[in-house]
């Protein structure tokens, strides 16, 4: 059997072998994850929220060692990998209010009434990716159990070991044998296969918007829905008129945190004409100021990059790059690299692709309907920021720019109870918030004739 060597990416020392899950395996776990589903549905509501809340209390009295396995596993910082441990708990505890509000409607019409259920679709295959391993999986697992149906996730091959532990606490609080299993393995055997086989009903995939794009054409062979998160190339907006040093304090955080591997990192830095020399000045000692260094310490602000393969690619797009100004890293072992400002032109590819790194590109433009246009000349439209203290250019501005999560004067992105997902090329469908489950569910209507 083929298998994954894990590997420390701070100090590149091994850390695990993890054996692949083999294509016949991956139909055995789907032929299991039926039954289960049956038995799961037919709970009472009730028994499906206890159930959910057992989990939560597991992943809660498991969150430093979850924390910790990400420190080495991925080089998060201590205190990101603690937030996001705590992250699935609340998703699970917010999830488990779920299964008794999924109510449907009473509808007169001629003859009787019209009954609606919200009915779970069987068993839901998560793939995600390797940057932000736990959350993005509560993302999907959570609402779908919730929802009355079985899990198969599959995590990405390079950080497979807290979506391993996670699979393990379901089982301990009690969560039904085989409702939610952990499949490591390759995206090319495992998580093909939960796109083509036709037991799998359902797809939310999170991941490269080229491997998103295959995984929606497969899903399209069998109708089978697909919520898809994909790439960004965010855009923060700085306008002359804002609060330039907190705006530069803070730019660092929103494209540097997670070393800019982040879906939501705004990776374009857009700063009105007239107050970009002033904002540069503010921003080279902030930049400089960004603690990278080892992950267990409680004061770094970032790690290293994920894997050597990865640093490879985002140090591809830094070759002739024009540099303003650059950070700090660590040198030998571990595959770190400095946070680094560009100034390039609007055209160059490090403007306009995702890279995936610690790299941001400072782009000028003139006024308000230059940079709504700039902001959407991306093929993504996933995150942004805008920084104004003209209240009424806030609200035009996060109207006008092309992306489903926005934030004005903070750079939040992502908030368990409100829904998160991409425009444009970023993404199909929304996670999270109040009605998470609904995409779990097909709804089906049933008429009572009064004859
Ligand atoms: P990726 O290469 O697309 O892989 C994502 C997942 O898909 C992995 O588990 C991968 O398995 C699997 N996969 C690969 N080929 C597959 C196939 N043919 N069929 C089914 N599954 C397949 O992405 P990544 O490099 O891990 O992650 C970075 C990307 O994710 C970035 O573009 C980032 O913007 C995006 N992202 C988006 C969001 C969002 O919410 N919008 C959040 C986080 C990340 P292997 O690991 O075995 O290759």
């Amino acid at each position: 059997m083929s298998s994954t060597t894990v590997i420390n990416p701070t100090d590149e020392s091994v850390i695990a072998e993890v054996p692949h899950t083999p294509l016949e395996a991956v139909d055995e776990a789907v032929a299991r994850a039926v039954l289960a589903q049956r038995s799961w549905a037919a709970l009472a509501p009730a028994d499906r929220a206890r159930a959910l809340r057992r989990f939560a209390d597991a992943v809660d009295g498991a969150v430093e060692e979850l924390a910790l396995l990400e420190v080495r596993n991925s080089g998060h910082p201590i205190g990101s990998a603690r937030w996001e441990a705590g992250h699935v708990r609340d998703v699970l505890t917010y999830a488990s209010g779920m299964p008794e509000r999924l109510i449907g409607a009473q509808i007169p019409v001629a003859g009787g009434i019209d009954v609606t259920f919200h009915e779970p679709l069987g068993v839901v295959g998560v793939i995600v990716p390797w940057n932000f391993p736990m959350t993005i999986a509560s993302w999907g697992f959570a609402p779908a159990l919730a929802a009355g149906n079985a899990v198969l996730l599959k995590p990405a091959d390079w950080t497979p070991l807290t979506a391993i532990r996670l699979g393990e606490l379901a089982l301990e609080s009690g969560l039904p044998e085989h409702l939610f299993q952990v499949l490591p393995g390759r995206g090319s055997v495992v998580g093909e296969r939960f796109v083509t086989h036709p037991q799998v009903g359902k797809i939310v995939f999170t991941g490269s918007t080229e491997v998103g794009k295959r995984v929606a054409a497969g899903c399209a062979e069998q109708v089978k829905p697909v919520t898809l998160e994909l790439g960004g190339k965010s855009a923060n907006i700085v306008f002359a008129d804002a609060d330039l040093e907190k705006a530069a304090a803070t730019a660092p955080g929103s494209v540097f945190d997670n070393a800019g591997q982040d879906c939501c990192a705004r990776s374009r830095l857009l700063v009105e004409r007239s107050v970009l020399e002033k904002f540069l000045e503010l921003l080279e000692p902030a930049v400089q100021a960004w603690k990278v260094g080892d992950p267990a310490d409680e004061a770094t602000e970032m790690g290293p990059l994920v894997s050597s393969a990865h640093r490879d690619s985002v140090q591809g797009f830094l070759d002739d790059a024009p540099v303003a100004f650059r950070g700090t890293a660590p040198a030998g072992k571990g595959f770190w690299m400095a946070p680094t400002v560009l100034l390039p032109s609007r055209e160059d590819r490090v403007a306009t692709e995702e890279i995936f790194g610690p790299v941001v590109s400072v782009l000028p433009f003139d006024d308000e309907a230059d940079a709504i246009a700039l902001a959407n000349s991306s093929i993504y439209g996933l995150s942004g920021s805008i920084w104004t203290r003209d209240l009424g250019r806030g609200i035009r501005v996060a109207r006008g720019v092309e992306s489903g999560n926005l934030s004005v004067n903070s750079h939040s992105s992502v908030r368990y109870t409100t829904p998160f997902g991409g425009m444009k090329q970023s993404g199909l469908g929304r996670e999270l918030g109040p009605d998470a489950a609904l995409p779990f569910t097909e709804t089906k209507n049933v008429f009572f004739s009064q004859e």
